[in-house]
């Protein structure tokens, strides 16, 4: 069974999600819990969590089927004390809105060195980070995404994703999203065949696909390798059609989201149907 759906506006409240869902035929979404743009933000109410609970049972929601994704200032990597701090502060409010609103995962891109420690240095700042949320925290998964590997952005490459989930102590609750976009311009091959095949048998090989918790699909503006994150719609990009449809005849993305983070929402319905048809 796949679960397709896009990202969807919680504009007005995080209730309106589901139904936004809803109106699109999907069968997953994805969510920002709060304004994505901003640190802080009031908490969640009594009525929107009922509402959002509510709804999505309503509409057959389960929590499997719903792939929130957390703010973009947030750096769990963060070089300096200061900034790190705010991050991993805002990122366990971020896990609280979701175990709040009985979610399951959380979708967040994994950090950026700045330009001011090693790799090294910055994916263990990454993990220590996850610990310490996951330690304040219960029944949400921790789903870490690959990057295009712009800028200082790390979690670009599968051993990079690896060494995070190596130091985590909780395995149970770490994951990872896997980004068809930044897969591609990272310098996974994911539009011919062969490169589809290798690059998820090494995948398997380094991470695990028990690990695999959700997938973006997303075409691409940019070209393999490129190091450029940059969204299209499906098919209409440098990564075409084909990947998709393997990606929806492959059993191995059965029962995780698969979000569509692509930049056309007139578009959502049809791509949805699209896929649907594809399976
Ligand atoms: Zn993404
Ligand atoms: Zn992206």
């Amino acid at each position: 069974m796949k679960f397709i759906g896009p990202h969807v506006s919680a504009a007005g409240g995080v209730e309106n999600a589901p139904v936004a869902a809803h109106t699109l035929k999907a069968t997953a979404f994805a969510l920002f819990t709060k304004n994505q743009r901003q640190w802080n933000a009031p908490p969640l109410s009594k009525t929107n969590i009922e509402l959002f609970r509510q709804r999505c049972l309503e509409y057959g929601y389960a929590p499997e089927q719903i792939l929130p994704h957390d703010s973009y200032l947030i750096n769990l990597g963060h070089p300096e004390q200061a900034g790190l701090e705010k991050s991993r502060a805002a990122f366990l409010d971020e896990m609280k809105r979701c175990e709040q609103l009985g979610l399951c995962l959380l979708n967040f891109h994994p950090g950026s060195s700045l330009k001011q420690i090693s790799d090294e240095e910055c994916l263990s700042r990454i993990a220590e980070s996850i610990n310490r949320v996951l330690a304040e925290t219960a029944g949400v998964c921790a789903v870490i995404e690959n990057t295009a590997g712009q800028g200082s952005n790390l979690g670009y490459s599968f051993e990079q994703l690896a060494n995070i989930i190596d130091q985590v102590t909780d395995k149970s609750r770490v994951g990872i999203c896997l980004d068809t976009c930044h897969a591609f311009t990272a310098g996974y091959d994911l539009s011919s065949e062969a490169g589809f095949s290798e690059t998820f048998e090494h995948f398997e090989q380094v991470v695990g696909f028990r690990y695999l918790k959700g997938m973006h699909l997303n075409d691409s503006k940019k070209g393999l390798g490129e190091h450029v994150d940059r969204h299209e719609s499906i098919g209409l990009g440098t990564l075409g059609k084909e990947p998709f449809q393997r990606i929806m005849r492959d059993s191995r993305f059965d029962g995780i989201p698969l979000i569509l983070e692509t930049p056309d929402e007139t578009r959502w319905a049809g791509e949805i149907e699209l896929l649907k048809q594809w399976q």
